[in-house]
């Protein structure tokens, strides 16, 4: 994809001077960034720009937050949730209880008064999407039915009941979107559905193609982002597919092929200075018109998977198969089904089981529990109903040459 007029990672003429030190005096009362941006504030002799400061990795934020937490301000942020890890290695975000609805509404006109927007995405524990997408309503004007969570079995009377009481939106994680293109392609009909509100403090992956397939004249709205910076980047109807427009609050730049992402003119603790959101992207160019560079987004950086409306490192399943004690080595594999009409999806945690642990269904979903359960973004009780996560016993994992076996691997079962 070609580059814009103005490419990304012109980071200078994007954020200023002067917020750049507002938001390094920031830094000062957490100990671990004062010491990692102690030379770039007290060097006064070198004018202040973005791309001399340092990245911020993930380990950092998550060690500063931790500091924060501590010694925490009432303005400081009064959401405080897990943007992943396990219990004994969490990974805790802190927000300000309007979650930035103010600048996404100025910015992603995706709802509007009048509308009823049915709000998918799980309420699960630790996780604020769900209430952020009720928040955003609230703020356009327009109505919010929470549906949350789904059990199997329950969505096609949900879908009943959105047409009955008015709804015209839906906002949904991808296995929600992905078990209503699969609806459609069963011959039912949508017709009161107009708008879908898709991503969110992720990337949503659902192919472009197949919503426009099954869902020919519904306006797609997509929010893009990460755990620990929240929402990035939106897109509207005729935007380019997995191209993003940066929210005004959030600066993102591409460094080496990856999205470094700082939060400016707003609010923010710990601050977010070239924050390494973990995924890949390009400078991009989109025909819509929007304000800001856009940029593509590639995909993750480490391995990852969405499940649960939440993107999860596959190495933490690994790591939570690998402390039951039961499991000697394990993977986790994504296997994508194409029917003839529809394309499903599965997450399989797949472990070797260790001498003497029996291979029966009680030790699966054991294992399974375990790895819902101990980790922070996942919702334990989704064990007994969880579709599209399964445990599977294997003699050896899939192997890519190395030494590790990889702990993600993509399959295709035909
Ligand atoms: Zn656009």
């Amino acid at each position: 994809m070609s580059s814009t007029k103005q490419p990304p990672h012109e980071a200078k003429a994007e954020v200023s001077t002067t917020h750049l030190r507002l938001i390094l005096l920031g830094a000062r009362r957490i100990p671990s960034l004062h010491r990692k941006y102690l030379s770039s504030l007290d060097d006064a002799q070198q004018p202040l720009a973005l791309d001399s400061l340092p990245v911020l990795t993930p380990l950092e934020l998550s060690v500063a937050t931790d500091e924060l937490l501590r010694d925490r301000r009432p303005d400081d942020g009064s959401l405080i949730y897990a943007g992943g890890g396990t219990l004994t290695r969490p990974s805790m975000s802190l927000l300000p209880k309007d979650m930035f609805v103010e600048e996404v509404h100025g910015s992603w006109a995706a709802l509007g008064p009048g509308d009823v927007l049915a709000n998918f995405f799980p309420a699960g524990r630790t996780w604020p999407t769900h209430s952020f997408y009720n928040q955003l309503a609230a703020r356009a004007g327009a109505s919010a039915l929470p549906v949350g969570d789904l059990q199997d079995g329950q969505f096609e009377r949900w879908l009943g009941f959105c047409a009955e009481y008015g709804v015209n939106a839906l906002a949904a994680p991808p296995d929600i979107v992905d078990r209503l293109l699969r609806h459609r392609a069963a011959g039912h009909q949508l017709p009161w559905l107009r708008k879908l509100l898709i991503g969110g403090a992720f990337h949503d992956p659902t192919p472009q193609g197949e919503i426009a397939r099954w869902l020919p004249g519904v306006e797609v709205w997509q929010l893009y982002g990460s755990a620990e910076a929240w929402m990035v980047g939106h897109r509207g109807p005729g935007c380019a597919e997995g191209v993003f427009h940066p929210l005004p609050h959030q600066y993102a730049e591409i460094d080496g092929g990856r999205i470094l992402v700082t939060t400016t003119g707003v609010h923010r603790a710990p601050p977010l200075i070239r924050y390494l959101i973990g995924d890949l992207g390009a400078p991009a160019a989109c025909a819509c018109g929007r304000e800001g560079s856009p940029i593509r987004v590639l995909g993750r950086i480490a391995p990852s998977v969405v499940y649960q409306g939440r993107p999860i490192r596959a190495r933490e399943l690994v790591d939570l198969a690998l402390e039951t004690g039961e499991v000697t080595a394990a993977q986790v594999a994504v296997v994508t089904t194409e029917g003839a009409d529809e394309t499903a999806q599965t997450v399989e945690l797949r472990v070797v089981l260790a001498d003497g642990v029996p291979d029966d269904h009680y030790t699966r979903e054991w294992i399974r529990y375990q790895a819902l359960n101990g980790h922070l973004a996942l919702d334990p009780t989704k064990a007994e109903h969880a579709e599209g996560f399964q445990v599977v016993v294997v003699d050896r994992l899939h192997g890519d040459g190395s030494e590790e076996p990889p702990v993600l691997v993509v399959e295709s079962a035909g």
